[in-house]
Parts: C-alpha cells; structure tokens; sequence
C-alpha cells in the first residue's frame, strides 16, 4: 500500500482535480491511502473568518466567497449532476454557521480548530465524489476516525497507540471495499470528538502518520515543484533539484526553514524506514527527489533564506559577562512570548540572535527584558542558512552586504546579512 499527499496547490480548481484524478488512475494498481488538503487558499480564508468572528467584524461574505469557490469547481467538474454535491457543500458549511453561533466565549483556538478543518471536509467530499463520478471506486474517510489527539487546540499532539489501533482498523475495512481512500490532511480529533488541527501545512504530517501506522511501502507528495530544490527560486538563480537525499539532511533542511517538507513529516517515516518521494504533479513523468535512510548521500550546498529578521543584541546593563544563568532567563523569556531565535550567539559581554520581525512580541521582549540588559535592534535583515557551505556560496551570500552574524558548524553556516 502507497500513501500520496495532494496539498491545496493540486487541487486548487477543476483542472487540478482533474489531473488528481489522471495521477490516482496511473497508480491505482495497488492500494492507496489518498491524503488532501483544502483547496487552494481555502485555509486562509477560514481563517479570515475566525479573526472576523472573533473580532466581532461581518463574516458573512467570507463565507460567501468560501461557497461559491467550492460551487464553482463542482459546478465545472459535475456539470448537469452537480446538485447532489452542491447539496453535501451547502450541508458541510451549515457546521460553519452553527459554529459561528456559538455561544461567545467559546476557546479561540477551539473554535479555529472546529471551523478551519471545513476546509479539508470540502475537497475531500469534492474529490471524492468526483472519483466516483468518472468510474473510480475509493472510500471516503473521516480523518477524526484515524487520527486521534490531546485536546491542544491548533497544534494537537498525537495519541500514537490510538491511532495507530484506529488507523489499522478503519483503512483495513475501507481498502476491502475499494482500493482508493480519500481522508483528510491537517485534521484530528480528540476522545471527545471534537475536531483538532495539526498546525498549518500539517498534511504531509498526516500523510506521514498513516503511512507510519499503517507500514507502507513507501509516501509521495505530489507539489507544483520538481522536487526538493537546493535553493528557493524566488531568491536564487540557479537552482537544482536534489534527486536523493537522506532522512538526516531532510531534518537539517526542515530545521533551519526549507518550506518543501514540513519537518514534522520526518520522524515518523524516518523511524518506520518508509522512503518519501517528493514528485511534480505537473510533470508526472520526473523521478522528482527521494528522500530516505540510505547515507552517503551527497547533496549540493543548499540554501535557506528567512527574510525580514531582526538581529536582536541583548547586553547586560552591569558589563558582566554572559553566563549559563542569562541564557536559561534569556531563553525562558523567549519560550514564554513564544519568540523563536532562528540563530544565536555569544560573546563575552553580548548576546545576539536573529528572530521574525513580530512588533508585539518584540514590545514583550522590551518589557522583560529591559531593566537588566541594553538592547539594540537590527531591522530589515535576512538570514541565510547554507547548508555544506564553500568559500563560494559564502561570497555569492554575503556579496554586497554587511554580514551582522556569520555562525558556523563544520557542515551548515548561518549567516545574519543586510543589504
Ligand atoms: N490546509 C492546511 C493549510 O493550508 C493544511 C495543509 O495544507 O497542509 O495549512
Ligand atoms: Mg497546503
């Protein structure tokens, strides 16, 4: 059994679920466990509609908006026979204006999580009965009924043993009936059966859980790129695309920001052996890039750029030097606003790292930590991590810029530059 992964670029309007659909029939000589996640930039606009409930602004017209995008590409892909699914959306949504007339005072993050996970009941009923509707048998399941977590709204963590007992069970009796499963990507739920959300871009995650639990052969997940390239196009020139890679690199790349992979997707293949291919859903035909736990696999220096930083240098207001005991108050401070320092250093009397430019946890920083340390801030800078560095992709980095942090390991350098 293969697990695939159909993120909201894939299936983005008809033409897209129509090449999903072309995808499936290549491979549906064995069984498939199809993950989806919602179409195009549904989950942003789910969100809207939180911030306007919550905020107490007219939510109406972004739930208009949400109706008739899902209505039109039924409408393209069903044509005379769309009512029956246009019904079943009409019906999904009605969850949505229940969930809005909630009681106020209901949990924020509970409430984001019950309302944006419509997005993935959506293209998954679409798909679904689209498949059916051209012929292709496939089970439609709950991912609520698969993936079970805690109760931490948003970024639910999950009840391994639970799921995999669940896992097993529910896709082992819906494969007897047809060897296509549609479920969703993102989605859990928890004992109580509420709906939880894995944090965002949590699909490949998904993808990756069920192929753990269930012991696939292996994971692809199908994107508008090639494959994993060793460099953002949107900042770099002369990308390649990395054929193979190992399980290891993949985790770096994750780790630092590479934004092919969610990082969480790893471990669980890792741990389990199972191979992710990383494949275009364009161009169906190319190897695109494996991922898996050969070693010795040797990739190209490959870049990771996080723009808008600010490089923040805390020092103490008595000139003592930076000790164990500022970095445990200095981090706690930063665990506690939830301020991630993408990269750190030190010297005698300095601390310095560079973070996200985020005006209100930078006002919580100043209130914590201004009575004990000076702090100078560096606005508009860029952090670019290269993974096996040169004294080349060093020059080609910091060319033309002043280098505010340059921190290096024997295998990745960071480095804070501006323009
Ligand atoms: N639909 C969710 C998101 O946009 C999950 C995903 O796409 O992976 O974040
Ligand atoms: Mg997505």
């Amino acid at each position: 059994m293969r697990v695939f992964k159909f993120g909201g670029a894939s299936v983005k309007d008809a033409p897209s679920v129509r090449n999903v659909l072309q995808i499936i029939k290549r491979f549906n000589t064995e069984p498939l466990v199809i993950v989806v996640s919602a179409m195009g930039k549904t989950t942003n606009k789910f969100e809207a509609l939180v911030n306007a409930h919550f905020d107490k602004q007219p939510t109406a017209a972004i739930l208009e908006d949400l109706r008739n995008c899902h209505g039109e590409i039924v409408k393209d892909l069903f044509g005379d026979k769309a009512q029956p699914v246009l019904e079943d959306i009409n019906n999904t949504l009605v969850e949505v204006e229940w969930a809005l007339d909630d009681p106020d005072g209901l949990d924020r993050l509970f409430q984001y999580d019950q309302i944006v996970s419509i997005g993935e009941m959506l293209s998954t009923k679409i798909i679904s009965a689209y498949l059916k509707f051209q012929g292709l048998e496939n089970t439609w399941v709950d991912a609520r009924d698969l993936i079970r977590t805690d109760n931490n709204y948003q970024d639910a963590k999950i009840d391994w043993d639970q799921t995999k007992a669940m896992t097993t069970s529910t896709i082992d009796a819906a494969l007897k009936k047809a060897n296509v499963v549609i479920t969703q990507g993102f989605i859990g739920g928890t004992s109580e059966n509420f709906t939880t959300t894995l944090g965002r871009e949590g699909s490949d995650f998904t993808a990756a859980i069920l192929a753990h639990c269930l012991k696939a052969n292996d994971v692809t997940i199908w994107k508008d790129v090639p494959g994993v390239l060793n460099a953002d196009p949107k900042y770099y020139h002369n990308t390649v695309l990395i054929p193979e890679m190992s399980f290891f690199d993949a985790m770096e790349l994750a780790y630092f920001g590479t934004s092919v992979i969610h990082p969480k997707t790893i471990k669980p293949l890792q741990n389990a052996n199972i191979p992710l291919y990383v494949r275009s859903f364009v161009d169906q035909d190319a190897a695109g890039t494996t991922v898996s736990n050969k070693s010795n696999l040797k990739i190209p220096p490959s870049f990771i750029v996080k723009p808008n930083q600010v490089l923040i240098s805390l020092t103490p207001k008595d000139y003592s030097f930076v000790t164990e005991a500022h970095f445990t108050h200095i981090y706690s401070v930063l665990s506690d606003i939830r301020m991630k320092a993408n990269c750190a250093q030190n010297s005698a009397v300095n601390f310095s790292f560079s973070t996200n430019n985020d005006l209100v946890k930078l006002n919580q920083l100043r209130e914590r930590l201004s009575n004990e340390y000076d702090i100078k801030l560096v606005e508009n800078a860029e952090l670019v991590t290269i993974r096996y560095y040169d004294e080349d992709t060093i020059a080609l980095t910091t060319e033309g810029k002043a280098v505010l942090l340059d921190h290096r390991t024997a295998t990745s350098a960071q480095l804070v530059v501006k323009k």
